[in-house]
């Protein structure tokens, strides 16, 4: 989708620094971050959600959960972290292309806001 942020930054039309870069999937920091690691994770396509994605290209979302855990380990959180996708609305989803928070590096409370 020619007018999706996110696709921009995975055709590199938007420059950014990856964490990890697969065939399918690239991982960066989120610009607001909310911890100490803060990593989007997204496929290269795009799909507007969870449910889109896991509908479509079912094994595309297991390379993006994988990818999502790598990052957990690359940035060191042994001690714990948090991956999470919101989804409309209510969920707080701000951009329509899937993507995977990864959180870390301090004690994260339970249940969010
Ligand atoms: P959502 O609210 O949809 O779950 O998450 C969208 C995330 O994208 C937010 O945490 C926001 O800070 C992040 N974000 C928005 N615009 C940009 C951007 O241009 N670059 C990066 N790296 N992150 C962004
Ligand atoms: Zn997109």
């Amino acid at each position: 989708m020619t007018d999706c942020l996110f696709c921009k930054i995975a055709t590199g039309a938007i420059p950014s620094e990856f964490l990890v870069e697969t065939e399918h999937v690239v991982a960066f920091r989120d610009i607001d971050p909310q911890a100490p690691t803060h990593v989007l994770v997204i496929p290269r396509a795009h799909f507007q959600d969870v449910a889109a994605l896991t509908r479509d290209d079912p094994a595309l979302a297991g390379e993006v959960l994988a990818v999502a855990a790598q990052v957990a380990k690359i940035e060191g959180l042994s001690e714990g972290h948090r991956i999470v996708t919101n989804t409309g609305i209510n969920g707080g989803q701000s951009v329509a292309h899937v993507h995977f928070h990864v959180l870390g590096g301090r004690g994260l409370t339970w249940p969010p806001g």
